[in-house]
């Protein structure tokens, strides 16, 4: 812009210049006929002065707000809002358009600095809540373990991730003897607080690495990657043994025992050639081959000749 104004002042510069320059060396001039040459020369140089002087002048006053104004957008496409252009304070009646303009501007600035934080605040409110509904999506609300989603999810993940590769996974089932007893008896508020500590326990005694979940209402599982049956056995028997041993608490008053029943399997050989999903199902039969033979016991499924045997 300030160059093409340039430009023009430029070349109305040129035109009285040139026409005066044009009579003083053209005939007509000669014998005084208008005026001398110097008179002519002297004439073209005033107007060019006359012209120069005041549209010098607009130029540099536009040309400074204009380059300012410039430096503001390209300080606001970097997201720099800080320095907006220096005006006076008040609104003046009858500021000059550049002044409005640039009160327009500083204004504009303001408003995408303010949107635009706004948009990052909503951003963020957006991908925390989004982060969070994964959470729950994933996590049993009653005992905040993973659930039955996330352990299926996990178990495929796994399934992908050992693919003929010769890592062994283990899967551990619990079942919770008599339960319906508890909450007969002690009501399901009760019922509730136990399925909460039977998800403390089997957590706290699985390792990094390992998922414990509940899959049902008094059901849980424990995936175990890279452990061989001996490894899973040893970690069953353990769990087992805790919530055996353990004293559920269910108010000042009372007190009680519970058994689980649990059911193990280990696959080891390349996990591609196998359903994923037969890995749950060996354990599910069994645990119910350890409820079967009388509950509070451990078995496990071996699936290369198929036939449970109880291990605690
Ligand atoms: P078994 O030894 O054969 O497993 O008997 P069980 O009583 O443990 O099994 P059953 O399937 O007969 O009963 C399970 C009970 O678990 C029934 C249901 O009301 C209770 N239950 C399921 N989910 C919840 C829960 O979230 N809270 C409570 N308090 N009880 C639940
Ligand atoms: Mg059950
Ligand atoms: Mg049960």
């Amino acid at each position: 812009m300030v160059s093409k104004l340039r430009f023009v002042f430029f070349i109305i510069l040129m035109i009285p210049q040139g026409i005066m320059l044009w009579m003083a060396s053209s005939s007509p001039l000669e014998g005084n006929k208008y005026f001398s040459e110097i008179e002519a020369l002297s004439l073209a140089s005033a107007l060019i002065l006359i012209l120069v002087i005041p549209g010098l002048t607009v130029n540099w006053l536009v040309g400074k707000d204009l380059n300012n104004m410039r430096q503001l957008c390209s300080r606001v496409k970097q997201g720099n809002y800080k320095e907006l252009l220096s005006l006076p304070n008040e609104a003046r009646n009858g500021e000059d358009d550049i002044l409005v303009l640039m009160r327009d501007m500083n204004w504009m600035a303001r408003q995408i600095e303010f949107r635009e934080s706004a948009w990052r605040q909503a951003v963020e409110d957006l991908q925390a809540s989004r982060s969070r509904m994964q959470v729950m999506a994933m996590t049993d609300p009653l005992t905040s373990i993973a659930n039955r989603r996330c352990f299926f999810d996990t178990l495929d993940q796994h399934f992908k991730a050992l693919a003929c590769h010769y890592q062994p996974i283990s899967l551990i089932i619990f079942d919770v003897d008599f339960f319906k007893k508890i909450n007969d008896t002690y009501g399901h508020q009760a019922g509730d607080k136990t399925l909460l500590e039977l998800a403390k326990i089997i957590q706290e005694n699985s390792r990094e690495g390992d998922l414990a979940a509940r899959i049902g209402g008094e059901e849980y599982a424990l995936l175990l990657p890279n452990t061989d049956s001996q490894g899973a056995v040893g970690i069953a028997s353990r769990i087992h043994k805790k919530i055996a041993e353990h004293i559920f608490v269910l108010d000042e008053r009372q007190q009680i025992s519970v058994t689980a029943s649990i059911g193990v399997c280990t696959l080891s050989q390349f996990l591609c050639c196998i359903d994923k999903e037969k890995i749950y199902n060996y354990a599910d039969q069994a645990l119910y081959y350890s409820k079967h033979i009388g509950r509070n016991s451990v078995s496990i499924y071996d699936p290369d000749t198929h036939i449970i045997h109880k291990v605690a």
